[in-house]
């Protein structure tokens, strides 16, 4: 089958792989649909985690790998064991494959499995290619009214979901969300969702600030040209009590404390690949919060694909590019730009 693998840091190529095989417990599905994940981007560049961290040794553990863990697609192969699926049957699946034996698992906790291996990471193949292997017990359907690409859009609003949950939100709660690329925009979208009405954006890119604006921001500031902070306050008359960053860059943690009100609460979605600082006496003294959200549940696939097939979230505004698997390293590199594009979905005929 035809997939994209990682050869080197910053450098994928299409190659013909060998096609999986489900083992027991186990499907292949055939991809229909992959995003492309900012940390993809960022495991391209320092490598995946692994038993001794991020971002040390990016050749041994990430050579020849095949990334892609947010997809959907259609069951095609069915292993031992599995029942409740056949052939054609359309699917997204949390990007797991997990024993199915150890307590959690028999618990329907698939995510606390001992033996846990993220698909897409360097522990399991991913989606960037036709086929992926995935376990059937983290199979989720799909429901008619929800096309491919958005099937592809489950996991990263998932993440933001999960985000926006641990938020301590009420509805003229003033909020800032730091940075509008895919994650920063399904934040957006929940928080519109729920109706929270004061949503500032700080994002640079001014492509991506447009989308934040469609998306119904209240308003979009360049944080290099004005104080989010100050935005926050004309717009809802006090500093952010909940930051939402999304950036996952170096420094993003001490802005974040220093815009947030009193009291404030900083829910942590962006992924920084290097240690970050932050100035506990400012934060001390505002007596801040800082929630690191990791993921998200079964259920969080579960209300974000009931929230796509209504149409309470439309997410199209923020897939910008939709390429095949051979314009995937093309794709990467225009990620890279300045203005680059949001969410980029691969599609497979
Ligand atoms: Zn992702
Ligand atoms: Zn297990």
């Amino acid at each position: 089958m035809k997939a994209v693998v990682c050869k080197a840091k910053n450098r994928l190529t299409v190659e013909d792989v060998a096609k999986p095989q489900p083992g027991a417990g186990q499907v292949l599905l055939k991809v229909r649909a992959c995003g492309i994940c900012g940390s993809d981007l960022h495991a391209l560049e320092y490598g995946f985690a692994d038993s001794d961290g991020i971002g040390t040794r990016f050749a041994l553990s990430s050579v020849g790998n095949i990334m892609g863990h947010e997809f959907c697609g259609e069951v095609a192969e069915i292993g031992a064991g599995v029942e409740g699926f056949k052939a054609g049957d359309r699917v997204t699946s949390l990007p797991f494959l997990n024993c199915g034996e150890c307590a959690a698992c028999r618990a329907g906790k698939p995510t606390k499995c001992r033996t846990l291996r993220v698909i897409g990471s360097a522990q399991t193949p991913g989606a960037y290619a036709e086929y992926v292997r995935c376990a059937a017990a983290n199979l989720i359907r799909l429901p008619a009214q929800i096309n491919f690409r958005h099937g592809a859009l489950v996991e990263p609003l998932s993440v933001a979901l999960g985000g926006v949950n641990r938020g301590r939100l009420k509805a003229d709660s003033p909020c800032l969300v730091m940075g509008a690329g895919p994650i920063g925009l399904g934040v957006l979208m929940w928080l519109r969702n729920r109706q929270i009405e004061h949503v500032v954006v700080s994002e640079p890119s001014s492509s991506r600030a447009e989308l934040a604006r469609r998306v119904g921001a209240a308003a979009v500031v360049n944080p290099r040209q004005r104080n989010p902070a100050q935005a926050v306050e004309d717009i809802a008359g006090s500093a952010p009590a909940v930051i939402f960053e999304c950036v996952g860059a170096k420094g993003t943690l001490a802005q974040a404390a220093s815009y947030a009100a009193l009291g404030g609460q900083i829910v942590v979605i962006g992924y920084c690949m290097v240690p970050d600082e932050i100035n506990p006496h400012e934060c001390i003294n505002k007596s801040l919060t800082f929630d690191f959200s990791a993921g998200y549940t079964r259920a969080d696939f579960e209300t974000t694909i009931a929230a796509l097939a209504t149409g309470a979230i439309k997410p199209d505004p923020m897939i910008t590019d939709v390429v095949s698997l051979d314009e995937v390293p093309a794709a990467f590199e225009r990620l890279h730009q300045p203005n680059g594009p949001a969410k980029v979905i691969i599609e497979m005929g």
